[in-house]
């Protein structure tokens, strides 16, 4: 069997782990008494209509679930339904004329440009249930180990406007929350391996000590301007497999016995593939999968729970990048089972 059709090829365990019948959810619609696997967050409202000439791949969503259902990587039983976020969740991180601005549609030709988007009730919409799926992947994390939504990771976004397709900042609002509820706060890593580096998510969490915010990144990528993360890593043009492998073995571990987060979270962007669209670096599916499977178990094996979400990808083949996107859940599901969660 090819490298590639094992990665394609992993299936759950059945009946693993144990009932958390005491979990408190804030952010589900369905309440699920007992483990049956690792648990996936989806919204069919992850989706909205796009002009189809548009070039951001917004029927990728859908379509991860599909692919891991029917290659029997999950069941719908492992399908978390999120809530969506309410304005005063994302007020945590987000300010109130921006927010105003956002879910009322008055938001300037200008600034709807630097967002990659139109504006219509539909992308508020999406962008809202999309948040509330880190948000309950977090949580559930925090509970069972592990959680993957099948979204998230929209690191452009700041306080104040959205940028480069990332509207609302998911990964921030996730971990503000989790702040927010427990005394004394919980210390939140975030391992961002998308191609881009995460410059809203940076730019939050600058004076955040209970926040690390770590970023590999192609140096020559968008955003021009980067902000400055807690540890950035820019690395050139072309580099491959191996060598992105080794940079983040080179940080992790030492990341994770220093800070000593109470959770991970992790954006497992997949633009540093090769056929990517907008990407510069020549990852394959492969090396995809085993960074996936590296932060997971290192992270896992420390006894920290990690929650991921898909982060940027682009292609035409929505189909095609929709499989590329699954290989997180692929990796979890593989963490899930040797881990015995
Ligand atoms: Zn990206």
């Amino acid at each position: 069997m090819s490298c590639i059709k094992q990665i394609f090829s992993i299936k759950p365990r059945i009946n693993v782990g144990a009932a958390f019948a005491s979990c408190r959810r804030f952010h589900a619609e369905l309440v699920r008494h007992e483990s049956s696997g690792l648990p996936i967050v989806h919204h069919s409202k992850y989706v909205c209509e796009l002009s189809p000439t548009h070039r951001f791949p917004m029927g990728k969503f859908p379509r991860v679930l599909h692919f891991l259902i029917k290659d029997q990587v999950i069941t719908e039983k492992q399908v978390w339904v999120p809530e969506i976020a309410s304005k005063d969740l994302l007020s945590c991180v987000h300010t109130e004329d921006y927010l105003n601005n956002f879910i009322n549609g008055t938001i300037n030709e200008q600034e709807q440009r630097r967002t990659g988007f139109p504006w219509s009730e539909g992308i508020v919409r999406r962008c809202r249930y999309e948040t509330g799926g880190t948000v309950l992947a977090a949580e559930v994390a925090l509970q069972r180990g592990m959680a993957c939504s099948t979204a998230g990771g929209t690191h452009h976004a700041f306080p104040s406007y959205g940028s480069g397709f990332c509207l609302l900042n998911d990964l921030a609002v996730a971990a503000k929350y989790l702040m927010g509820i427990s005394s004394p706060k919980r210390k939140v890593l975030i391992v961002d391996l998308d191609v881009h580096q995460g410059d809203g998510t940076a730019f939050i969490f600058k004076e955040e000590p209970c926040v690390f915010t770590f970023s590999v990144h192609c140096g020559k990528n968008f955003p021009l301007r980067k902000q400055q993360s807690d540890l950035d890593v820019s690395v050139e043009d072309g580099l491959e497999d191996k060598e992105f492998l080794s940079t983040v073995e080179a940080h992790l571990p030492c990341l994770l016995e220093t800070f000593r987060p109470d959770l991970v979270l992790y954006d497992a962007g997949v633009d540093p593939h090769w056929e990517d669209e907008l990407g510069r670096l020549r990852l394959t599916d492969q090396g995809l999968y085993q960074r996936d499977l590296y932060v997971m178990k290192t992270v896992v094996s420390r006894g920290v729970p990690v929650a991921a979400v898909i982060g940027g990808g682009y292609s035409r083949d929505i189909d095609k990048l929709a499989l590329r996107h699954s290989i997180v859940h692929r990796a979890a599901t593989q963490v899930w089972r040797e881990c015995g969660m």
